[in-house]
């Protein structure tokens, strides 16, 4: 078993992983730079140390990371997401360095990062993927000549994009012309990578994902399926486990797909094939991300797996300790993604110090997040400051129980998505969970709540307060 291990992130991640260790009875050691110094992950690692005054710099610099790793005699590095999770450099290096790196190899990362790549993987694997362009195109003339072939609407995509970003749907000519070299841009900045592709642009879709784990010794083993379609500009905000608008058989039938695609590439550690399922219920591969995701949670409820420890007794080399009829899947899950954003201002960035911080509680209700009362949140990372995670035996309670949960949350001083997420759960689409990942932008009506809540609270107390004391 591994015995000390570096965390290469920051934020609720880290936090997450240093739990999974503390509980493994693994030491963990923390990084920052100078803008996280007070950050929780610091606080709660084992040991921590600096990476310097630049704020990204040393989170992204995989031959620092590695040397800290050796030099504060850790055998292993954890990725978390974003950040170096999906380098297949910072892998390369590990392995050549000897630190054990709690993820896939650098092939398999490397394969599934590009998505022209995986998409040829997995076709040849025979997984159904969606049409589009053979590999990555080279001039805004073929990009036409292809669209033509499939048919508008398409979608103009980064190769090697993540996040939500460098995606743009194009309606027509046109407008793939106007937006073609507008994707190229946003691909070099955001992804250091010129390279885009096209596919054919699905309607009304829903976002469904699958959670794998693969050991070394040949098991590959699902966890059921997540759905993601609540989204707003391709990036998650709500997510679900299990997918409430599927019936058992198209489960069964993505779960089996996942499977299948993670045999194919020899896939090892925890890993998620996302589909796109559209209005007739076929299942088309879209991409692989060969980490630990921000909604793992929603899985975790569902199915008492914790993932991280299971990354990190993969990484040990230990088999899987449970095969697939031993998994089951009881009740439902939602994660709310709180965002510092203002959704009553165009979701407009929040930033500063939380003057006010109430954790939620009671059954069925999990919070991950690195955020505390006084904690001043720096302007240069990510904007999800904590995740609120409900279980309940029926979608219908998870919902009602996501209300409460959400209700009881307080975080002041910053604006957040909290409120925002309330008036989600009162739309009949999402209660039916009858939904796409067009529902953000078919329900613009949503961000124009009034914050009056504190109010009507403090006007509740009262009340109560009165009723007791007249004795009522
Ligand atoms: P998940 O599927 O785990 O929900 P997201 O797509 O929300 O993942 O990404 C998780 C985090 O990682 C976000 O902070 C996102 O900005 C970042 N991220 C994901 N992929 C990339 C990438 N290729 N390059 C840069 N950042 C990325
Ligand atoms: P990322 O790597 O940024 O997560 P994905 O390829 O997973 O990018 O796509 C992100 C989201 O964009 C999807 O969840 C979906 O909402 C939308 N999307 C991507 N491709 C298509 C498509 N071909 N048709 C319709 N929607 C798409
Ligand atoms: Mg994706």
């Amino acid at each position: 078993m591994l015995r000390k291990i570096l965390i290469a992130n920051r934020g609720e991640i880290a936090v997450r992983i240093i739990r999974a260790c503390a509980e493994m009875g693994i030491l963990s050691v923390a990084v920052y730079s100078e803008a996280d110094r007070h950050a929780l992950h610091v606080k709660k690692a084992d040991e921590a140390h600096s990476l310097g005054e630049d704020p990204l710099a040393g989170y992204l610099n995989p031959h620092k990371l590695v040397n800290l790793a050796l030099e504060t005699g850790c055998d292993a590095i954890h990725p978390g997401y974003g950040f170096l999770a999906e380098n297949a450099q910072f892998a390369e290096i590990c392995a050549r360095r000897g630190i054990c790196f709690i993820g896939p190899s650098a092939e398999i990362i490397r394969r599934m990062g590009d998505k022209t790549q995986a998409r040829r993987t997995m076709q040849q694997a025979g997984i159904p993927i969606l049409p589009g362009s053979e590999g990555s195109l080279s001039s805004v003339e073929e990009a036409l000549e292809e669209a033509s072939r499939l048919g508008y609407p398409v979608m103009l995509k980064a190769t090697s994009g993540g996040g939500g970003r460098g995606i743009r749907r194009c309606n027509s000519p046109a407008e793939l012309k106007h937006y073609y070299e507008r994707v190229v841009s946003e691909a070099v900045k955001a992804f250091g990578s010129a390279e885009i592709f096209l596919e054919k642009c699905i309607e009304k879709p829903r976002h469904i994902e699958v959670q794998i784990l693969a050991d070394h010794y040949g098991h590959v083993i699902h966890l059921f399926e997540r759905d993601c379609s609540i989204q707003r500009r391709n990036q998650k905000l709500i997510e679900i486990a299990p997918s409430p608008g599927l019936t058992e058989a198209e489960a069964e039938r993505v779960c089996a797909l996942a499977v299948k695609a993670a045999r194919a590439v020899g896939y090892r550690n925890a890993g998620t094939v996302e589909f796109l399922c559209d209005q007739e219920g076929n299942f088309y591969f879209m991409e692989m991300n060969t980490r630990i995701q921000v909604e793992h949670t929603v899985t975790e409820a569902i199915t008492g797996v914790d993932i991280v420890e299971e990354q990190i007794r993969i990484a040990s080399n230990l088999p899987l300790r449970y095969s697939q009829d031993q998994v089951q899947k009881r009740g439902f899950a939602i994660q709310f993604r709180i965002n510092a954003e203002d959704p009553r201002n165009d979701f407009l960035p929040s930033f500063g110090r939380i003057t006010r911080y109430y954790a939620p509680g009671g059954p069925g209700v999990r919070t991950d997040t690195a955020i505390y009362t006084g904690y001043e949140i720096p302007p240069f990372y990510d904007s999800m400051i904590a995740k609120l995670i409900v279980w309940a035996p029926t979608y219908e309670d998870a919902i009602n129980r996501g209300r409460r949960a959400l209700d009881d949350m307080e975080i002041s001083g910053i604006k957040t998505t909290r409120a925002y997420y309330q008036q989600i759960l009162k739309t009949a689409d999402f209660r039916s969970g009858r939904f796409d990942t067009g529902f953000v932008e078919r329900h613009p009506e949503l961000t124009r709540y009034s914050e009056k809540r504190s109010k009507s609270h403090i006007a509740t107390a009262l009340a109560a307060a009165i009723a007791a004391h007249a004795g009522l």
